[in-house]
């Protein structure tokens, strides 16, 4: 079990894959029979044939969904109940921690040794802490006056669906379902066409551990009709979507054309990496920059792509990126060895040229990779990039490129510094470096930002909110705030017989 010594091209050539979808706590095929191609981007191979699920899969599911929700069989079940099953699904997990990272690693590129190492644990840990969590939340009491109690409860919102990208299927996922069932809701998941196997998987295991049926459905599909059936649909109570700005938009309108269903966006980012002349450890902060940035093939929401220096160190600073860079040269994903794997199919792949070209273009200076690359796997790989001498409304500074292409922005002062990092229509993330403490005090109350990180960019937990400002979003996941958007308040108020001053009236 999460052996990472395994031989993982052999292990890849006996596994198998399901790609049917899972309604009401069976896998089943589309009702059309309709199908689309998941392919690996290793080699541009066929792994099999994924439910192309269309509305009337996805009234199903929320059917199913609906009649688990309403007959109690999981919403009802004690706080203490609903944590075993939970706690065993974490369990199974990482019981099957080398499948799940297995799949994982072919359907959309990751390196194996991220999938099994960052991957599996991470999705677990989630789980397994709602789990926790769950058993451990108070109701509260209103301070109100002596005749009367109101109780302030939390109530599951009901049938939640939840839409997620590829960058991490499984981590994306659980983050939606962690809060969601241990509050008791039902979920109808919407993995993304580019990588839905893993999400099918956990929805056996969640079976396997106890979640009842109907409970959590998954309806793989495009995101034009499973994910606007679903987004559209009139018994869906609330939306959880990761995904990007553009189509986070249509979430809202899909609710204002629907039922209002309260929508959570967690979406796209450009996040400011500002580095100042007394940052007293320079080849950490490029370190950490590149690492941020090629990390996941440069395909994670919060890569600070946006690299800030002050003019006077940003020569030294640059080089040492550019050093760093070649220790991400991709490689074969299924080597336990390789730090950055495949882009997730070859359209991203041409998008994120596209941009290097664009880069080019408009007068940024191409210092590393800026290519395809292991062509002749016939998979979609590209180098590490850096470029310097971006300004701020440069196309490669302003949209989110989603792959591993950083960009260096010179600046002179601290104001400018914080009016360039705010200078964008996104707000997830930002890091400050910098040994003077009250600059970092200062400049991380100015950055308008979900996450301001000081000196480092690496920490992330469980335990603390995930999620963006301004076109970044408006929901949290992760941490016991994620819990506010899968429930509602409820009031019940009591009253109570007295004198006028609240005492016993015999
Ligand atoms: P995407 O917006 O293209 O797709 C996300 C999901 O929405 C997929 O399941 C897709 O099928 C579905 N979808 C697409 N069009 C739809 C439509 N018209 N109606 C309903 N559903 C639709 O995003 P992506 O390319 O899969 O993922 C990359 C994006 O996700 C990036 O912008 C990244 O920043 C963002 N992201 C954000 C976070 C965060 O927590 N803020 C985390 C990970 C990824």
């Amino acid at each position: 079990m999460n052996d990472i010594a395994i031989d993982w091209h052999a292990r890849a050539a006996l596994q198998g894959h399901d790609g049917r979808a899972f309604i009401g706590g069976r896998r089943v095929a589309a009702r059309d029979g309709g199908t689309f191609d998941c392919t690996s981007p290793l080699n541009g191979r066929v792994l099999t044939q994924v439910a192309r699920c269309q509305a009337a899969d996805v009234d199903l599911a929320v059917q199913a969904a609906r009649a688990a929700f309403e007959d109690g069989r999981w919403a009802r079940q004690s706080p203490a109940a609903r944590k075993r099953v939970l706690q065993r699904f974490a369990e199974g997990i990482l019981g099957a921690g080398d499948e799940l990272a297995l799949t994982e690693t072919l359907d959309m590129g990751k390196p194996i040794r991220h999938s099994l190492g960052v991957d599996v644990p991470a999705t677990a840990r989630c789980i397994a802490w709602y789990a926790e969590a769950v058993d451990k939340v108070y109701g509260e009491i209103a301070p109100t006056g002596p005749d009367a109690v109101a109780l302030i409860t939390r109530e599951p919102v009901g049938v939640v669906a939840a839409i997620v990208p590829w960058n991490y299927p499984m981590i994306m996922s659980a983050w939606k379902l962690g809060p969601a069932l241990a509050a008791g809701n039902s979920v109808v998941l919407k993995p993304s066409e580019k990588s839905p196997l893993s999400a099918l998987r956990l929805a056996e295991l969640a079976m396997e551990a106890g979640l009842p049926e109907g409970v959590f459905n998954v309806v793989p599909g495009h995101g034009t009709e499973a994910g606007e059936a679903l987004a559209l649909h009139m018994d869906v109570d609330a939306l959880g979507f990761t995904g990007s700005t553009r189509v986070g938009r249509r979430m809202l309108e899909y609710a204002g054309r629907s039922n209002l269903k309260r929508v959570f966006n967690e979406l796209g980012g450009k996040s400011a990496f500002v580095v100042f002349p007394d940052s007293d450890d320079l080849p950490r902060a490029a370190r950490t920059v590149a690492a941020s940035v090629f990390f996941n093939q440069g395909e994670s929401c919060n890569a600070p792509t946006r690299v800030l220096v002050h003019e006077s160190v940003a020569a030294e600073f640059t080089a040492e990126v550019v050093r760093q860079a070649p220790s991400f040269q991709p490689g074969d994903p299924l080597d336990t060895a390789t730090e950055m794997g495949a882009i997730v199919d070859r359209s991203q792949l041409e998008t994120v040229l596209s941009y290097v070209q664009a880069g080019e273009d408009e007068g940024a200076r191409l210092l590393a990779g800026g290519h395809a690359a292991r062509v002749d796997s016939g998979g979609c790989f590209v180098e590490p990039t850096v470029f310097d001498g971006v300004e701020n409304h440069m196309r490669i500074a302003r949209e989110e490129i989603f792959g591993p292409v950083l960009g260096v922005i010179r600046f002179n002062t601290e104001r400018d510094a914080i009016a360039i990092a705010n200078d964008s229509p996104y707000g997830l993330q930002a890091s400050v470096w910098t040994s003077h403490i009250d600059r970092a005090h200062r400049v991380a109350r100015a950055l308008r930002a979900g996450t301001v990180h000081v000196n480092q960019y690496d920490e992330d937990d469980i335990t603390v909110p995930f999620g963006g400002v301004k076109q970044s979003g408006n929901g949290r996941d992760k941490s016991l705030h994620a819990f506010d958007k899968y429930t509602d308040l409820k009031t019940t108020w009591f009253r109570i017989e007295g004198d006028a001053a609240g005492n016993p009236t015999g």
